[in-house]
């Protein structure tokens, strides 16, 4: 298990390692990054760098971790991409689902391949599915994602590089925005931020603001109007799950909307 920084999720679990870039929202992407650093760590999952690799070695992984946690999945590479068999991917969500007490959240940008493979997949309770869309250009990803039968379906607008203004959030359960850091780093604007904020508010879909990026992403922090927004869905099954365990982070910050019920799907097919 590898603990993670970021905001919206406690671990990580890379089954699968390595990737191709896809869209704008590529440009600097951190997996390829932290791949060619790990190679040079001499790091044995890394040793083709951000090729695509498969590790049937830590498929298992999830069942050993005895303790209740979000889990996002393949943080290193994109689950859904083309060098990833449709046997592994089974496998994963086999294991997903046999680790009933974990929360797994997955994130893609191949949601083509997703809508195919959704209606031959198993889809359990714990199993989060979200879309990265960083800009007008790939917004039918979000089409895509509403043909997914996931209890829960979310959306991380991220690195956010331009103004999204027509979201149709109707069976999303949950928006994520942050801007892109690091080295080269493009600028988010406010108001797209803003735009984003009051149409979730609007749809009344859980906002979640995790950073605004920039080559310094510390010091500008994650604060938009003077607060923190950390809003998640919670399903009633894994809350009652993990109460008592844990804390949860969003709780902790007191600023948690009361659990919302997944909205019915919506697929344009
Ligand atoms: S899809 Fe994700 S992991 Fe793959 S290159 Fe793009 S940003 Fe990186």
């Amino acid at each position: 298990m590898a603990l993670s920084k970021i905001e919206w999720t406690e671990s990580t679990w890379n089954p699968v390692t390595g990737c191709t870039k896809i869209s704008d929202g590529c440009k600097h992407c951190y997996a390829e990054r932290m791949a060619k650093r790990l190679k040079a760590m001499g790091q044995p999952n890394y040793r083709k760098g951000f090729q695509v690799a498969l590790h049937e070695h830590v498929l298992e992984y999830p069942l050993k971790w005895k303790k209740p946690q979000t889990i996002f999945v393949n943080s290193m590479s994109d689950l859904f991409h083309k060098q990833v068999p449709d046997s592994f991917i089974f496998k994963i969500f086999g294991v997903m689902k046999q680790a009933y007490w974990h929360q797994f959240q997955i994130l893609t940008k191949r949601s083509g391949r997703l809508k195919e493979l959704a209606t031959v997949l198993d889809w359990p309770e714990n199993v989060w599915i979200g879309v990265s869309v960083e800009n007008e250009a790939v917004m039918s990803r979000i089409d895509d994602l509403k043909c997914v039968p996931a209890s829960i379906k979310f959306l991380s607008l991220e690195p956010l590089l331009g103004s999204l203004v027509h979201l149709d959030l109707s069976s999303i359960d949950w928006v994520i925005v942050g801007g892109e850091s690091g080295p080269g780093a493009r600028q988010m604007k406010k108001e797209w931020v803003m735009q984003i904020k009051e149409q979730s508010s609007e749809q009344n879909v859980p906002f979640h603001f995790k950073q605004w990026g920039g080559v310094n992403k510390r010091k500008n922090g994650r604060l938009l109007e003077n607060r923190i927004w950390d809003e998640m869905p919670i399903p009633f099954k894994i809350d009652a799950l993990k109460n008592g365990i844990e804390h949860n982070k969003t709780n902790a910050l007191g600023q948690q909307k009361a659990p919302l019920v997944p909205h019915s799907a919506r697929c344009r097919r």
